[in-house]
């Protein structure tokens, strides 16, 4: 019959290959990276593209690895050999004439098929991997495919493919050749609207695999290239989109400003103005809050720009209208920090049934892990009875024992430290789902936060609060003696005049770091990366790593300050993150009270925590933090309307590469520049936390930064074809793709929202 014709010479995306390449060749490809299907192999795009007509410059090639050019072909020898039976015969190729032209040797066991194929004169592409053996270049285990001569039709660009040491460019071309003989239309129907590849100037699929894979110019395996990209790119969005459809169409109980209430009251008593900033973001979460629908919102914001108030202000209006809200924060010290600025904040307006609390007041408590057994069930009996209104707290309210009498708001502080899972359980103790604001410092461009934070709407706090006092940022050689001298006289002169100082250093130990656990390590893996928050495992380290410089622990620098004679009546403290929760409360308390002149401490200390009186911090192997962890760390100086000075103290020379992140640092104030310079020296996974889970991103072509216009262009698509009549499923091959490509990773990727 026909239709069984057909069926045995076309091919689909899910042909075995072996049927199609042959079992040589697929036993090979299947070793080397477990391909089992055509389609498969399709997806297997070039790193690069050779040009037929440019030989490869041989003399800038990197030792050691695996590499694929284009060069012809000086001499040819042959030689027996002495020792063993058989001959080996010797190709030395060259690149381009002139003064720069270097060879390259290489050498074939028995190459009887070499010695016909290759001749003077002879352009071919050579794979192997690049050695010295004295003065000479070589190429070892080198394989090679000569390539048609200039008289042969037009020179095509040739695709240089990952490739496993074993499998050389040209069989794993020579196999995606014959798969791609079988593409076509038909057998690939393309699952993107007619309509949409034609608006937005888009090939084909069927074509855009012939053109990546087997070009004519580099301009049609770019236009290729940009057609997979968009596919990421709206099939994340797709996704996304009918994530925050869903969203927005669960109920949730509206909690619109009410009139008299503790808000009102509140703002009464401000002693400051609210930034425009804080008002521009705080009406779009007011707004959410009294919509029938749960609000999903991320507020971003420079290091003190004023979140907390923002948040307290959302707080207070769910509370007014009948809610509770609760606060969860990172650390054990953030919570206690975050409960003591919200209970001064409020004044009054925070001691319902105590003497001279308000009439309309409401109540603040915390609830961490390491309170005792009687406070906590009181804690957890005020909850449940509805009498407190803010509850604030570290990973201890996701406990089970904790019920809400009406949880209206959710409240997340640095949300990347958090799991999706814990999220969830939060949400979970609400009737109805309760709204949700994620507060972040770490701010991200717009195209970022549409990929990264999924189903986030984003609500941007511009400016600073006025008056706030500049903070000067330097960096110091710390191999200098007079600069490492230098700094340790400016942390007594500051404390000579009444104020406090920060030390901070990398390592609690030498064996520890604040990321090797404990619950503020173990983090959502997707996020971590995207907030930049690198630190000593990410960024920083890998950029510094080859020195092996020893690093300052919290214990060794203490001890040497105290040693100090220099120091003499200076009051110095520890901090970090392994010490017990009472000796973290007492020291933080200490160091508030001004009972602690000088601070030793891990980046404990990096989030909201809020001592008005400190004035000078020094980093220590300031190399060791990622860019973005750097500026939220000098925030915490400057705070009380004193002048902020932030020392970046390192052991790197000038001109180390990793000097320019500090250099990056010491020149801007500017958060958001910041974190796109962040964001920059990324690799793409680590943006979207794959390093961490240790996977392969999802996303295989498309950059979250350089094709911010790709991702802003599939929003737009996305969202009118999920809100567009019949939604996704009134285009069931698209539908189809999104499934397929939302796997168990993705899926917890989208959910972080
Ligand atoms: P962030 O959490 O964004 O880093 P905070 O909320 O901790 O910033 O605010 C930093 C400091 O600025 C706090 O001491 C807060 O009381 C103060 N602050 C907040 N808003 C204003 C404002 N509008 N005017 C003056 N000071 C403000
Ligand atoms: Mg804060």
């Amino acid at each position: 019959m026909k239709a069984e014709d057909a069926d045995r010479t076309a091919f689909g995306p899910g042909t075995p290959l072996g049927a199609v390449i042959g079992k040589d060749a697929y036993n090979k490809l299947h070793k080397g990276f477990g391909y089992e299907v055509v389609g498969e192999l399709l997806n297997h795009f070039p790193n690069r593209y050779l040009e037929v007509g440019e030989l490869t410059a041989i003399a800038t090639l990197p030792l050691g690895e695996d590499v694929t050019i284009v060069a012809e072909v000086d001499t040819i020898t042959q030689r027996r050999m002495h020792t063993r039976r058989g001959m080996l015969v010797e190709v030395v190729v060259k690149d381009a004439f002139g003064p720069e032209q270097a060879h390259l040797r290489m050498t074939f066991f028995n190459g009887y098929q070499a010695l016909k194929e290759l001749h003077t004169g002879t352009v071919a592409m050579f794979s192997g991997r690049v050695t010295r053996y004295r003065e000479h270049l070589e190429l070892t285990h080198p394989q090679y495919a000569v390539l048609e001569s200039a008289a042969d039709a037009e020179p095509r660009p040739i695709p240089v493919y990952p490739s496993t040491g074993k499998l050389a460019n040209d069989a794993i071309r020579k196999s995606v050749l014959l798969a791609l003989s079988g593409v076509d239309e038909a057998g690939w129907p393309d699952p993107m609207p007619a309509e949409l590849l034609r608006r937005r100037r888009l090939l084909g699929r069927a074509a855009a695999y012939q053109a990546i894979h087997h070009p004519h110019q580099l301009r049609d395996a770019h236009r290729a290239l940009r057609r997979f990209r968009y596919d990421e790119a709206l099939l994340l969005q797709l996704a996304i989109a009918q994530r925050r459809a869903h969203r927005r169409g669960q109920p949730a109980v509206p909690r619109p400003p009410a009139a008299g209430g503790l808000l009102e009251r509140f703002d009464a008593c401000l002693p400051f103005q609210l930034t425009p900033g804080q008002r521009a973001t705080g009406a779009e979460i007011a707004a959410d809050l009294a919509g029938t629908h749960p609000m999903n919102r991320l507020l971003q914001g420079d290091v003190g720009s004023g979140k907390t108030l923002v948040a307290l202000r959302a707080m207070l209006q769910v509370i007014d209208a009948g809610g509770q809200a609760a606060l969860l924060a990172p650390t054990e010290v953030l919570a206690a920090q975050h409960l003591q600025s919200i209970t001064r904040a409020l004044g009054p307006l925070a001691a319902a049934g105590m003497l001279g609390g308000d009439e309309h007041a409401t109540r603040v408590d915390l609830l961490t892990g390491s309170m005792t057994a009687a406070r906590r069930k009181e804690v957890l009996l005020r909850v449940a009875s509805g009498e407190t209104g803010i509850v604030v707290g570290t990973h201890a309210l996701l406990s089970e024992h904790l019920q809400f009498a009406e949880l209206g708001l959710v409240v997340v502080d640095e949300q990347h430290r958090f799991g999706v899972e814990q999220r969830d359980t939060l949400r979970a103790k609400a009737g109805a789902t309760p709204h949700m604001l994620v507060m972040t410092a770490t701010p991200i461009p717009r195209t970022v936060a549409m990929t990264v934070f999924g189903d986030l709407e984003v609500s941007t706090l511009e400016g600073l609060p006025a008056g706030r006092a500049p903070i000067n940022t330097h960096v110091v050689p710390l191999a200098k003696p007079k600069y490492r001298t230098r700094l340790f006289e400016l942390m007594r002169e500051e404390v000579a005049q009444g104020h406090q100082v920060y030390v901070v250093v990398s390592r609690i130990t030498e064996t520890a770091t604040e990321d090797d656990g404990g619950p503020a390590g173990a983090a959502s893996p997707a996020a971590d990366g995207a907030a930049g928050r690198g630190g000593a495992d990410g960024q920083g380290a890998a950029g510094a790593a080859p020195e092996k410089i020893p690093r300052d622990t919290v214990e060794a620098m203490a001890a040497r300050l105290r040693a100090m004679p220099l120091m003499e009546g200076v009051r110095v403290g520890e901090l970090h993150g392994r010490l017990a929760s009472e000796d973290k409360a007492r020291t933080m308390a200490d160091f508030e009270a001004g009972r602690i002149d000088i601070l030793v401490s891990t980046t404990v200390i990096e989030v909201g925590v809020d001592v008005h009186n400190a004035t000078l911090m020094a980093v220590v192997d300031a190399d060791a933090f990622g860019i973005s962890q750097l500026h939220q760390l000098r925030g915490r100086v400057g705070r009380g309307g004193l002048h902020g000075t932030c020392l970046l103290a390192t052991w790197l020379e000038e001109g180390h590469p990793s000097r320019a992140r500090l250099d990056a640092v010491a020149a801007t104030r500017d958060g958001f520049a910041l974190a796109e310079e962040d964001l920059k020296q990324r690799r793409e996974g680590d943006i979207l936390g794959s390093s961490q889970s240790g996977r392969k991103s999802t996303l295989k072509v498309l950059r979250v930064i350089q094709d911010a216009d790709l991702i802003a262009a599939a929003r737009e698509d996305a969202e009118a074809i999920v809100d567009g009549p019949g939604g996704l499923e009134a285009h069931p091959a698209l539908d189809r793709a999104v499934r397929d490509w939302v796997d168990e990773d993705m899926q917890a990727f989208l959910e972080r929202g």
